[in-house]
């Protein structure tokens, strides 16, 4: 039995050491990249934020939000053609191109088809091939059909987790590799199958070997705060991919409900007897997408031999989403002006980590 005996990190396990920085200001940092790739001859504008192609987070009105911060979005992929097309000339209109803007695709032949009457439209070039173990032999086989259809696409690939397989990816037509197997907020495929890595250190090797041959790396899943993202970054992510961060907004999808909740404090009444303090709370719908809340809402059921590999939850309902994304991109900036990164390129090479036991004070709780 062979086990690998190098410590594996998870974002929760290290922090950046500050260092002496000529950035006098967050002002003075850039948090746009122009992004070349491998394979797609077009360069990218974006600040490499994407939201996840998740039913909740991979929605039109998330996307109009990101846009607007340079950021990204992976369309989810149970919305028709038809819809997609409509949404994406509406888009082109407001904001000049769909630039920012992923198609998301599996690998079934179904899934060609509607990615093949999507492409024709002549509307979108980026496309997000998705599956959740990417080590099947389907992923690399679609990979290569999807290139050789559309040589000029930006192609985004996974998931995986060791680098062998992001160069595998890359080699076979794929410009970016997702990353992440088991981190995400309502996956549990860890607990039901045992695989996965923590993601800090999947990010490390993956990076490395996806830019050895001209690739790039989106990690996908496990951050929890701005500080995660910038780790990430910082650890050699091109772009970050968020699900969790994202959901419980107006603008992402799920359903809406209010529950009443009893806090630990009572109302003092006039005739000085207490009453139970209770709170009416709104809360969204969150689901992953093996879930089998998923599985029967999208493919109207689940299937014997599959098992649910993610979970539904419902989280406080946060209101919109803008001012989310720019606590998101302040904390970037900030954490550039911690480390003396004028570019957010610059993030790794001026990026040092301590591993740590314990990163934050939670004294007065977790927020
Ligand atoms: P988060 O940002 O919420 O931590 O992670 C989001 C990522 O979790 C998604 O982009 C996707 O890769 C992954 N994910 C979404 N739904 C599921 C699921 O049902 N099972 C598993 N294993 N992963 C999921």
């Amino acid at each position: 039995m062979r086990i690998y005996d190098d410590i594996q990190l998870d974002y929760c396990d290290v922090l950046l050491r500050p260092k002496r920085s000529r950035l006098a200001s967050r002002s003075e940092v850039d948090v746009l990249r122009e992004y070349s790739f491998k394979w797609c001859p077009h360069p990218l504008n974006a600040t490499g934020i994407i939201a996840s192609n998740m039913a909740t987070t991979g929605t039109f009105e998330i996307a109009r939000e990101m846009q607007k911060q340079h950021l990204l979005c992976a369309l989810h992929k149970h919305y028709t053609a038809g819809e997609l097309i409509s949404f994406l000339e509406k888009n082109k209109t407001e904001f000049g191109n769909n630039d920012l803007l992923f198609v998301s695709s599996g690998v079934s032949d179904a899934d060609y088809e509607k990615l093949t009457a999507v492409m024709d439209s002549g509307l979108v070039r980026n496309i997000c091939i998705d599956v959740a173990n990417g080590y099947s032999p389907y992923l690399i086989s679609y990979v290569h059909k999807v290139r050789a259809a559309w040589p000029e696409a930006l192609i985004m690939a996974g998931n995986v987790v060791t680098g062998d397989m992001c160069e595998d990816l890359i080699l076979n037509g794929a410009d970016v590799i997702k990353v992440g197997i088991g981190p995400g907020s309502v996956c549990t495929t860890r607990k039901l199958t045992g695989v996965g890595r923590p993601q800090f250190s999947t990010v490390i090797e993956c990076a490395d070997a996806a830019h050895g041959v001209g690739g790039m790396v989106c990690a996908d899943g496990g951050c929890t705060v701005p500080g995660d993202v910038c780790k990430s970054l910082c650890a050699g992510a091109d772009f970050v991919m968020l699900g969790g961060m994202l959901a419980g907004h107006e603008e992402s999808g799920g359903d809406l409900c209010t529950k009443y909740i009893q806090t630990d404090e009572v109302d003092l009444l006039d005739d000085k007897t207490c009453a139970l303090k209770i709170e009416e709370k709104q809360y969204k719908t969150f689901y992953g997408m093996s879930s089998a809340f998923a599985q029967e809402k999208h493919y109207g059921g689940m299937k014997k031999y599959r098992a649910s590999e993610g979970k539904l939850v419902q989280i406080p309902f946060r209101g919109p989403i803008e001012p989310t994304l720019l606590a998101l991109l302040g904390g970037i900036r900030s954490c550039m002006t911690y480390i003396g990164a004028k570019r957010l390129k610059d993030m790794p090479k001026c990026a040092t980590f301590y591993r740590v036991n314990r990163q934050l004070n939670t004294i007065f709780g977790n927020e």
